[in-house]
């Protein structure tokens, strides 16, 4: 919750879990927004909700009413910042399913690192044309298959240290992948080291700043390990997000 330039007035976040939203949400959100704001609902590029011109008298009266609905004002920061792209589904070009493994890495990590007290924008997308945008993000993660014993299964490359506005910066690819069931591990990895080494006030994006593509490897990787190339898109890449 905010306050808006008009006094008295705030506008409230609420975390649509990787984008997916009922009927049922929607029909509580709309009820909320007429009658307790302008009857107004923005929709985020994080996937998320707003609604604005809320009386700051009402603010909790909503929070709670979209807390029970599955809509959290109040959610984890993986649930606030998790973004998914359609994904195999729906998407005839997905290497990877995305809403459903996006929803599980929330739920690992909200269970792994309880009460992480940092902003942290994770990105999936399930190709290189990264419409869930893993080049400003934070964690970004991009799907293609590798085989393990003779099957191909869903995995993720890992790009790092995205950002827009004051940080701008394209996410590095670091050269680290593993298989789709162990992204929590690598993301714990991570996290984790971030927490235990990070200096005072350093926040995660001057912590992946400053340190190489090869050193974020080996905490995602848990030690030293191979660089893998990314693969390269099949056809021409948006400007800007060569590499
Ligand atoms: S990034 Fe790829 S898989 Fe995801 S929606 Fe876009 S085209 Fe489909």
């Amino acid at each position: 919750m905010h306050a808006q330039k008009q006094a008295g007035l705030v506008y409230v976040g609420a975390s649509v879990l990787r984008g997916r939203i009922t009927p049922e949400q929607m029909s509580v959100a709309a009820d909320l927004a007429q009658r307790y704001g302008s009857s107004e609902i923005r929709t985020t590029n994080m996937q998320n909700l707003l609604l604005v011109n809320i009386h700051e008298q009402d603010s909790a009266t909503v929070s709670r009413y979209l807390g029970s609905s599955g809509l959290h004002v109040a959610a984890s920061p993986f649930a606030r910042g998790t973004v998914a792209c359609t994904g195999s589904e729906f998407c005839k070009l997905s290497l990877t399913e995305t809403k459903g493994f996006a929803r599980w890495v929330v739920e690992e990590l909200d269970d792994r690192i309880p009460g992480f007290d940092q902003q942290l924008k994770l990105h999936i997308t399930g190709c290189p044309n990264s419409c869930g945008q893993h080049w400003i993000a934070d964690i970004g993660i991009e799907g293609k298959k590798i085989k393990v014993d003779g099957e191909l299964v869903d995995a993720y490359y890992f790009c790092v240290g995205g950002a827009v506005g004051k940080h701008q910066a394209f996410a590095r690819p670091v050269g680290y992948r593993c298989v789709a069931a162990e992204v929590p591990d690598a993301i714990e990895r991570v996290l984790k080291s971030y927490q235990a080494e990070r200096e005072q006030g350093e926040n995660l994006r001057q912590f992946f700043a400053r340190h190489s593509n090869d050193e974020i490897r080996a905490l995602l990787a848990g030690g030293v390990s191979e660089e893998f190339e990314r693969d390269l898109a099949a056809g021409p890449v948006p400007h800007g997000v060569e590499g």
